[in-house]
């Protein structure tokens, strides 16, 4: 039993809600008004939840950007597959698949 419960909700620290904060991020069961009403999110809570929500948006910017640089390099990567392919071919089977300059 806590000694600053008061049974009017508007002198009660917890305004009715069941919960007081007694300290900062401290809630306590208030023991009039409390009926078993989940504990409030403190401030610090909330401005944890922001930075967690603020770091989710920057990890999803960069998946975004890594994904872009991933299809860009399989392009690249497919592109220099296909000329290795023509290289060999002409290499190995003599037909021309490449125009080379004779000249240089
Ligand atoms: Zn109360």
């Amino acid at each position: 039993m806590n000694d600053w419960a008061k049974f009017d909700r508007k002198f009660c620290p917890c305004h009715g809600s069941g919960w007081a904060e007694v300290d900062l991020g401290i809630w306590k069961r208030c023991a009039i008004h409390w009926h078993g009403q989940t504990a409030p999110a403190s401030e610090s809570v909330i401005a944890n939840n922001i930075f967690t929500q603020e770091r989710d948006d920057n990890i999803r910017q960069e998946i975004r950007v890594s994904k872009l640089m991933i299809e860009e390099l399989t392009l690249q990567l497919k592109q220099e597959q296909e000329h290795l392919l023509e290289l060999q071919t002409e290499l190995q089977e003599n037909i021309p698949t490449i125009t080379w300059n004779r000249n240089k």
